[in-house]
């Protein structure tokens, strides 16, 4: 399976650029999406997190209490490693079965992490979506209604802009109309369905 990762900061375009790819017919497994799934009632990750941390990680209709489980993690940051251990190779693994059954010409693998956790291991190229960070700043607190210093605190906590920039193979930047991403997004579709047909056919 050919695999494009697209990542990008908070508010890049993320989200719009891989509804673009979904409407082309094109596959989209979701990161995030997958890590939420994985602590759902019921999944062996939720009960890790169960037997690790206590009994007050779950809320009492029997999901996991991200708020006070957040907070846990804020005021003791080993706990975040210890959570990630139990998570990520379930993440992984859910995102690897994903990608295997996907049945577009070929798939992407939406995650804002991408370079951070060694997604790039599944991926055979890396695109992204670039904005300047002003932008990033004013879409993100427009959709999600919360102060530009949160969003600033987020964006801090990301890796920077240049080292993304260095690692990707494919920039598209997102400094204009949705029409002007959708337009970038076009050449490199036709591009991706190019490389795929390739490596099958090898
Ligand atoms: P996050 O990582 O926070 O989930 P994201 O990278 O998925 O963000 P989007 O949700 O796609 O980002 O975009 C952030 C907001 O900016 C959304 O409300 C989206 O509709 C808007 N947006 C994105 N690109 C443009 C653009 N070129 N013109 C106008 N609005 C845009």
């Amino acid at each position: 399976m050919y695999v494009i990762g697209l990542t990008g900061g908070i508010g890049s375009g993320k989200t719009v650029a891989s509804d673009w790819f979904t409407k082309q017919g094109i596959q989209v497994v979701d990161a995030d999406v997958v890590a939420r799934e994985v602590v759902q009632v019921g999944q062996p990750a939720l009960l890790q997190i169960q037997q690790q941390f206590g009994d007050w990680v779950i809320l009492e209709n029997g999901e996991l209490n991200r708020r006070a489980l957040r907070e846990y993690i804020f005021q003791h940051p080993d706990a975040k490693k210890t959570l990630e251990n139990i998570t990520h190779p379930i993440i992984r693994q859910s995102i690897i079965q994903q990608l295997q059954t996907a049945a577009s010409p070929y798939v992407i693998l939406v995650s804002p992490l991408l370079f951070e956790t060694g997604q790039t291991h599944l991926t055979q190229r890396n695109l992204l979506i670039d904005t300047p960070e002003h932008l990033q700043l004013h879409r993100a607190t427009q959709r999600d209604q919360i102060s530009h210093q949160h969003i600033q605190t987020i964006m801090s906590h990301q890796m920077p802009r240049e080292e993304k920039q260095q690692r990707a193979d494919d920039i598209v930047v997102n400094d204009g109309e949705l029409a002007h991403l959708y337009a970038q997004l076009e050449p490199l579709h036709q591009q991706y369905l190019n490389y795929a047909k390739k490596t099958a056919s090898m």
